[in-house]
């Protein structure tokens, strides 16, 4: 992808583990890397179809001297949450943050932080299968919409399907989403598990009836396996529920471990 970059931008700020340090303040030089896609721009000439990195530096300025944080740790972080919320174009970045005044008690360079974060692509699944079916769907919709570091990008229709498993006994209504997030994988699962919170879904019997169900199908390319996430979903290639709109949203994306895209799926499990 594309870069511009910002090299040693020179800021005076308060940030430090030592209460000094957050009163007199020192210098800092922050470095950001901003990968996006400058074709149109260069093309037009336009810099409404860039990143302006004038912009840019005096964002960081002013995110530097109207916060005081412990660690350079944090301030690049939320550093690097708040510019690519307030930079649309920016995929992701590369961001460093250097103190070369650090009090430490003997002579060097400097020390710094540098971090690389961005945007992801998940792609969720969900169902109701009790109460206001309809509702519950579009408000989990909704509510990651009206999450900080979540975009959501497609929503399939409403499929109204059997149910699953054996313990479920209500006709579901299932769809699928495609989602732009800042969330790790577990992150987005927490998010997940307030949302269906909210929607009063009762953890009762698995696999049972619930007002609402919100599972991770893929996340990028990602393929892990921990005690409480498992990404792809496991089951996601085995149910047409999942297939059906998912295929209407992301019909030629790859599952990263069968290597087969969403629509190949999709027919494979309609022939068996
Ligand atoms: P299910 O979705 O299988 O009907 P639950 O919603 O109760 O059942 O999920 C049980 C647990 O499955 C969750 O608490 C979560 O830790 C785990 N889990 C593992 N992989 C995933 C995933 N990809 N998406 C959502 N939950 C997952
Ligand atoms: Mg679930």
């Amino acid at each position: 992808m594309d870069k511009i970059k910002v090299k040693d931008l020179e800021v005076f700020a308060r940030h430090g583990a030592f209460p000094e340090e957050n009163v007199l303040g020192q210098k800092f030089l922050v470095s950001v890397t901003m990968y996006m896609d400058t074709r149109e721009a260069g093309m037009t000439d336009n810099l409404t179809k860039s990143i302006h990195y004038g912009e840019v530096s005096h964002f960081i300025k002013k995110f530097m001297e109207e916060n005081v944080f412990k660690l350079i740790e944090t301030v690049a972080e939320k550093l690097a949450r708040e510019l690519l919320i307030a930079f649309p174009l920016m995929e992701k970045l590369d961001l460093e943050i250097k103190k070369p005044w650090a009090p430490i008690g003997l002579p060097l360079e400097m020390v710094s932080v540098e971090i690389s974060r961005g945007w992801h692509l998940a792609y969720l699944g969900m169902g109701s299968s009790l109460g206001d079916k309809k509702q519950y769907l579009d408000g989990a919709v909704r509510a990651l919409q009206e999450t900080e570091g979540c975009e959501v990008l497609k929503v399939a229709d409403y499929l109204a399907t059997e149910p699953y498993g054996g313990a479920a006994k209500e006709e579901f209504l299932n769809s699928c989403m495609v989602l732009r997030t800042l969330f790790t994988p577990r992150e987005l699962l927490e998010r997940l598990h307030e949302i269906e919170q909210e929607a009063n879904r009762e953890r009762l019997v698995h696999w049972g009836d619930r007002t609402l169900d919100l599972d991770i199908l893929m996340y990028d390319d990602l393929v892990m396996d921990s005690a409480e996430l498992t990404i792809p979903h496991v089951e996601m290639h085995l149910r047409s529920f999942v297939l059906d709109p998912l295929s209407q949203i992301a019909p030629y994306k790859k599952h990263p471990v069968l290597q087969k895209t969403v629509m190949q799926l999709r027919s494979e499990l309609e022939n068996d």
